[in-house]
């Protein structure tokens, strides 16, 4: 544990996309330093579970099902954490939609579903907490990137929108930082959770959240040569998760603009395999 049991003691996060995978990682990670979350997708089939666990580790969680795609849905998620805990303290735009296809094969539907549900949907729920934020005078708003180092060949969608955001992250840190509104970005690198897996098409094994898939999963995530990470493993959920409660804590209080590459430097080591 790199934080005291307390460094987010009251704080409350709103995690889009926080049923599964990375999000459902920031989610575990931050309650057991006392934030109170708000989770919101599409699926309550995706987003009870987490936010049971979440209760039996003693924390609290709200559960929203909203599209990021839909503004007045952004809206109410917004409108709905205020009713329950009074405030906003972060919000983790880690929502994303993908599938793997060549450029030249991508329908304008594919791009334009990916554009909506990766960029557009930040943009919406950033928007959306903008005022909270802004009455409070605080609040700290968490992008999650991808593609952005290497590209992502077959994710020319994803790619772009991500790039996108990271355009989003400077300019709303710029034009929010007179109301003390932090925003800044985690690029995760290879983290085999179902969302990655099923992109990929690779065979699953298991649905928990430090766990992965197949082998196959794992060497193709892994890249060739394996040495192509140089920390030497894939990451996990929870790697990401001490990132984002890094960026949500009053240690980084004069931190905006910044990107984290948390990707056990595999941006240094070697072709990707597309994330
Ligand atoms: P994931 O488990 O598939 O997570 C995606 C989440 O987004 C799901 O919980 C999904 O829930 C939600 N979502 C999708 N469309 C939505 C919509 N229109 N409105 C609201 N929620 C929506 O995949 P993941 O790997 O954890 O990805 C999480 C984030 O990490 C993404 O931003 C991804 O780009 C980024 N990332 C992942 C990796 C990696 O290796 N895993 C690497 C780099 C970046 P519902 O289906 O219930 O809506």
């Amino acid at each position: 544990m790199v934080f005291s049991d307390k460094a987010l003691e009251g704080k409350v996060v709103i995690v889009t996309g926080g049923g599964t995978g990375i999000g459902r990682g920031i989610v575990h990670g931050m309650a057991k330093l006392g934030a109170r979350l708000v989770i919101a997708s599409r699926s309550l089939e995706h987003l009870e579970p987490t936010a049971e666990e979440v209760r039996d580790m003693g924390g609290e969680c709200l559960v929203v099902e909203a599209d990021v795609r839909a503004p007045d849905q952004c809206a109410e998620l917004v409108q709905d954490t205020v009713n329950r805990y009074g405030r906003v303290d972060t919000l983790v735009n880690n929502a994303a939609g993908n599938f793997r296809v060549a450029a030249e094969d991508l329908t304008p539907n594919g791009w334009r579903t990916v554009v909506d549900i990766d960029l557009n949907g930040t943009f919406n729920c950033s928007q959306a907490v903008f005022p909270v934020m802004k009455e409070q005078q605080s609040g700290s708003i968490i992008n999650i990137l991808a593609f952005t180092d290497l590209g992502g060949p077959g994710n020319v969608h994803a790619a772009s929108a991500k790039s996108g955001i990271w355009g989003m992250t400077l300019t709303l840190a710029t034009e929010w930082g007179k109301y003390n509104i932090r925003v800044n970005a985690i690029t995760p690198g290879s983290i085999p959770t179902l969302g990655t897996v099923r992109n990929l098409r690779l065979g699953l094994r298991s649905e928990e959240p430090d766990d992965i898939g197949g082998e196959d999963a794992i060497k193709t995530l892994q890249g060739s040569p394996n040495t192509s990470i140089p920390l030497g493993r894939l990451g996990t959920p929870s790697d990401i998760g001490q990132a984002a409660i890094f960026l949500a804590s009053d240690a980084a209080s004069w931190i905006t603009g910044a990107h984290l590459h948390v990707d056990g430097g595999k941006r240094l080591g070697g072709p990707s395999s597309g994330n």
